[in-house]
């Protein structure tokens, strides 16, 4: 930035200088030639108009004339004869001497001529006497000093250069000043996205009033919500999972001691304590593979199984499956199937999920009631619902029952079995389908699960 505006600021600044005072030079070049010139022409025609050269009484006069107008017009003026030796010199330093510079040779050839000798920073001018048969017969030099006009552009340019320099201080200080303004910011966001990604999640970038560097401070401050949000779950996933094992390995740990520290106990007894046992160990199962099934679900991981399924079918298995389940209850189980439905997806993960579903619907029904499976389907969706007659959800529980290990009532579900991961692997399945599951129910009023599923997958 501070080179761009550099360039941008200074190099037509220096351009500008540059040809001022060139321009300067040039002006005043040509009309001090001019006027120099002039001089020497009418020096020339006063001597050669009064016969100077010759007439040695007039002479002593018009030299005298020539020194006052030397002074007067600030310049040295030099009269030689028509071989170049001085007559006259009002510096009286070549006094009778041969003095043949280029312009006095130039005149007296017969041309007047003027040039700036920009060595010595003066203007020579040269023109010459004739006679009345125009012989030439000498000539006259006036040297004038071209300082003054020198002086004049040097304190020009001394300007610019001055003018110059203030510019630049002034553009290094706004650059300085801006790159504060944008830059600062941004390096606020970056020293607290290197505190967040050293794991100090609790980091919030500091906003202040409205501008793009604000937005990507909320997008960031988002970000590390969401973050600190899935660490947290996944802290809590732990503890749960680790709460959930506890309780069957206590029981385990409870019934095998009493066992160990009895004695002569009956065979009976035995019996029964390790058919508790066998039950705990049971429920361990269920738990464990309900992890890893739910793991295997993690979008990041999972790869799904693509094929196309006839979801009638696979609603049919998997209700012939559950009906033994549901004689049990006495619970009636029934499916209607509007249409012929064929979707692509993964079978067994949905086959899973769907199970989930009516086998909550079976356990959570009370004896005499009925679950009820109902497909139906539009040119994109799939829409498959499962319907029961039991205890319902309150409206608060809607939202978390798909949460891991989020049970409604934790002594209800001891009895019934659950793991409390059911609707958790469901929810995740139907998600990795890019379909959406919604739930109606009031409190013991039965409870009815909507699921929507894509017919063609989404890329
Ligand atoms: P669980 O293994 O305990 O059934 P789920 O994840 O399948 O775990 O269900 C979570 C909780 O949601 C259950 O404990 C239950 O309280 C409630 N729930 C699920 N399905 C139903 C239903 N059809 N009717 C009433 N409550 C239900």
């Amino acid at each position: 930035m501070l080179i761009t505006y550099l360039i941008i600021g200074i190099v037509p600044m220096l351009y500008f200088s540059y040809n001022t005072t060139k321009t300067l030079q040039g002006y005043f070049e040509d009309k001090n030639e001019k006027e120099v010139l002039y001089q020497a022409n009418k020096i020339a025609g006063n001597i050669q108009k009064a016969g100077y050269l010759y007439d040695i009484e007039k002479r002593e006069q018009f030299w005298k004339d020539l020194d006052e107008r030397s002074v007067e017009e600030n310049c040295r003026i030099v009269v030689v004869d028509k071989d170049g030796y001085v007559v006259a010199d009002t510096n009286g330093l070549v006094n009778g001497r041969l003095f043949l510079v280029p312009e006095i040779m130039v005149a007296l050839a017969g041309r007047d001529e003027a040039n700036l000798r920009k060595d010595e920073k003066a203007i020579y001018a040269s023109a010459y006497i004739e006679d009345q048969s125009s012989n030439k017969i000498g000539a006259v030099l006036v040297v004038s000093s071209f300082a003054d006009v020198y002086n004049l552009t040097d304190e020009i340019s001394q300007k610019w250069v001055i003018t110059t320099l203030l510019i630049i201080i002034i553009v290094i200080f706004l650059v300085i000043f801006m790159s504060q303004i944008i830059f600062g910011p941004l390096k606020n966001i970056l020293n607290t996205i290197k505190k967040i990604s050293a794991g100090q999640l609790h980091q919030r970038i500091e906003l202040k009033g409205k501008n793009e560097f604000t937005e990507l401070g909320d997008a960031v401050n988002n970000m590390t919500k969401r973050l600190e949000e899935v660490d947290k779950s996944r802290q809590e996933f732990v503890s749960n999972v680790s709460h959930e094992l506890k309780t069957p390995l206590s029981s385990i740990k409870v019934l095998s001691e009493s066992l160990i520290l009895q004695e002569n106990v009956p065979e009976e007894v035995y019996k029964e304590f390790l058919q508790d046992i066998s039950s705990e160990i049971d429920r361990m199962t269920n738990i464990v593979n309900d992890l890893l099934a739910l793991v295997k679900n993690d979008p990041n991981q999972s790869k799904l199984k693509i094929t196309e399924i006839d979801i009638n079918k696979m609603l049919r298995d998997i209700i012939k499956r559950l009906s033994p389940l549901a004689k049990e209850k006495g619970i009636e189980l029934d499916f209607d199937a509007a249409k012929d439905v064929k979707i692509k997806g993964d079978e067994v993960k949905l086959s899973l999920a769907i199970s989930n579903l009516i086998d909550n619907g079976i356990k959570y029904t009370p004896e005499g009631g009925s679950v009820s499976v109902k497909v139906d389907s539009d040119s994109k969706s799939c829409f498959i619902s499962v319907k029961d007659t039991g205890v319902g959800i309150s409206k608060e529980e809607q939202s978390r029952v798909f949460e891991r290990f989020y049970r409604v009532d934790k002594t209800r579900d001891r009895e019934t079995g659950g793991t409390g991961l059911g609707l958790a692997i469901t929810h995740s399945v139907i998600m990795l389908h890019n379909g959406s599951i919604k739930i109606e129910s009031e409190e013991n009023e039965g409870a009815t699960f909507n699921v929507k599923l894509p017919i063609e997958r989404e890329v």
